[in-house]
């Protein structure tokens, strides 16, 4: 083996055992104690500036943080007149994540418990309407069984609970993770592992946040090179939107930070390669997925589109190459670099922005559009994953962008024999050239897309829950990347000089911890339980007594 083969084996064997890792029980054993000994809560009267910064809303409060959520669940279940509620709502969350199977037995205890006028935890503030529904339709245990319910049950909650929530020790204790959170991070928090892929402005490595053990994927922007090739307003938005957006098939940004040489954004780590190393590289003889493997991919594809234009975000760049695999299965998208936001009021934005072979007619034309060029982008996706080639090219085949322009502008698609009808039609579909023809977004879902015959074997409620098992597991040993010495390395940048502006600018990006993946990240790994102790009935422990 040569010194850059054994120098992979090396990297890889470190990066799976770490990778082990994963799940919180092990993580623990991964720690570095030194580093986690540092994660601390405050004492109480160190957080008294935070009353004024935090959001108080109770959906902010109380729902969507994970340890907002946890604490405002705790305090319910410590008062008895709160008891039967609290239990409901975990009830129905339970039933909500279960499989098909249990659902009809967790259906039947909860109308038991709480819908049933007779039973002691019967809860009151449902209104008939909604008891009846339930009563009469929980043996077909749909998924949006208890939604109605839900809703009832979070508005009493906001109007009975929040204001003594918030005079409670359990918001308290909420400030001192909050204050946690907001202590600023640096490299020192992060071993770095081998090199998962090359980007633009620096490579990305996996790492490992050693207080908690949690693996992510950190890319790395150099800061040299940004300026020279004017990547900053690339990367801010890139950074924006990642901390905005949160959803199951969109990777997740958990930290921000600088250091002397680069720009860090610390993600999801999606072990599973990318779609396009999977499409050619896995099995080279016999390229490409068979249908419904590739629908799968697609629908999961739609589900993260969806998130992204609910929230006014055009992505611009959806290929293979930037739809990632996690250990499971499941993909999200990746890479929003090129994403652009539509200010208020806007539904329509210009500009070239994309990969050649993947850009939408209206947008080569350099005419205005909107959310639709993304649907394009995902005929043509749809159409390499099974393929094994573009649609706007043959296989091998050099081609310059100017004649791929032409052609997506002018040429009919051409199909393989082996494409099902459901398959071209949903390709014929998604590439059609005129935008106001293509399905996609509309009324603020993709509801018309999500019908396609192409998709009948989808269960989308299940799909959005996380809940299909993927077609194709990854395997926990391979590593679905390049060799180290197939990277390729970067040439050095000279005669950049960085000034007091370009710090400012780094300083703007270096914004730390994203709260919502920050609190997961304790939660799961176990080090909020470690943290949040109460100590003897009745007392107040000594770090919440002012
Ligand atoms: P660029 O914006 O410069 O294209 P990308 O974000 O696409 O950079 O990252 C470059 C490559 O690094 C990807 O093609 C992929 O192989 C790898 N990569 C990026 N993000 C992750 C991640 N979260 N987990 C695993 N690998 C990743
Ligand atoms: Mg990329
Ligand atoms: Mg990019």
């Amino acid at each position: 083996m040569d010194i850059g083969g054994l120098e992979t084996v090396v990297a890889n064997s470190a990066y799976v055992a770490a990778r082990g890792s994963v799940d919180g029980n092990a993580a623990a054993t991964m720690r570095d104690k030194k580093m986690r000994a540092r994660l601390k809560l405050p004492h109480i009267t160190q957080c008294d500036h935070l009353k004024n910064t935090v959001d108080m809303s109770f959906y902010q409060l109380c729902i969507k943080q994970p340890i907002g959520k946890r604490l405002f669940q705790e305090f319910l279940s410590s008062e008895e007149t709160f008891k039967s509620v609290a239990n409901l709502w975990k009830d129905i969350e339970d039933y909500n994540s279960a499989e098909e199977k249990d659902r009809p037995k967790r259906s039947q205890r909860i109308v038991n418990r709480y819908y049933d006028s007779s039973s002691k935890t019967f809860c009151s503030f449902l209104d008939e309407k909604a008891v009846t529904r339930v009563k009469e339709d929980h043996k077909h245990c749909r998924n949006d069984l208890f939604k109605e319910s839900e809703q009832l049950l979070l508005k009493y909650l906001e109007g009975n609970t929040l204001e003594s929530f918030k005079a409670s020790l359990y918001f308290l204790r909420f400030l001192q993770f909050k204050w946690l959170e907001s202590q600023s991070v640096t490299e020192e928090w992060f071993m770095d592992f081998r090199v998962l892929g090359k980007g633009g402005f620096g490579e990305v490595h996996a790492c490992q946040m050693k207080a908690t053990g949690k693996m992510y994927a950190n890319k790395k922007l150099n800061k040299k090179r940004l300026k020279k090739r004017n990547g900053y307003e690339g990367a801010i938005v890139e950074k924006r939107i990642l901390a905005k957006v949160h959803s199951r098939f969109i990777v997740t940004l958990a930290y921000a930070f600088q250091t002397k040489n680069d720009l860090c954004l610390v993600m999801t780590i999606m072990n599973g390669g990318d779609l396009r190393f999977h499409v050619y590289n896995v099995d080279e003889k016999n390229p490409g997925f068979n249908e419904e493997r590739a629908c799968f991919y697609t629908a999961q594809i739609i589900c993260g589109l969806e998130h992204l234009h609910q929230n006014r975000i055009i992505y611009r760049d959806l290929k293979p190459e930037n739809v990632l695999l996690d250990d499971k299965g499941h993909v999200r998208i990746s890479d929003l670099g090129l994403a652009t936001e539509l200010k208020d009021g806007e539904d329509k934005t210009k500009g070239y922005a994309g990969t050649p072979g993947f850009m939408a007619p209206e947008l080569l034309k350099n005419i205005e559009y909107d959310y639709s060029v993304d649907y394009f982008t995902l005929g043509v996706t749809l159409y390499e994953m099974i393929a094994a080639k573009g649609p706007f090219r043959s296989r091998g085949e050099k081609v310059e962008n100017k004649e791929v322009t032409r052609r997506i502008l002018n040429d009919p698609v051409t199909y393989p024999d082996k494409f099902s009808s459901d398959l071209k039609s949903i390709c014929e579909a998604l590439m059609e050239k005129d935008p106001s023809k293509r399905p996609g977004f509309k009324n603020n879902e993709c509801e018309e897309l999500k019908k396609h015959k192409f998709f009948k074997s989808i269960n989308w409620g299940r799909m959005e829950a996380g809940l299909l098992e993927p077609p194709f597991v990854p395997d926990p040993k391979m590593v679905y990347a390049k060799d180290i010495s197939d990277v390729g390395a970067f040439s050095t940048i000279k005669g950049v000089v960085l000034d007091e502006k370009d710090k400012e600018f780094y300083d703007d990006f270096s914004s730390g911890n994203i709260p919502i993946p920050w609190q997961e990240e304790m939660i799961e790994t176990g080090v909020f339980g470690e943290l949040n102790v109460w100590g003897a009935k009745g007392t107040t422990p000594n770090d919440l007594n002012y």
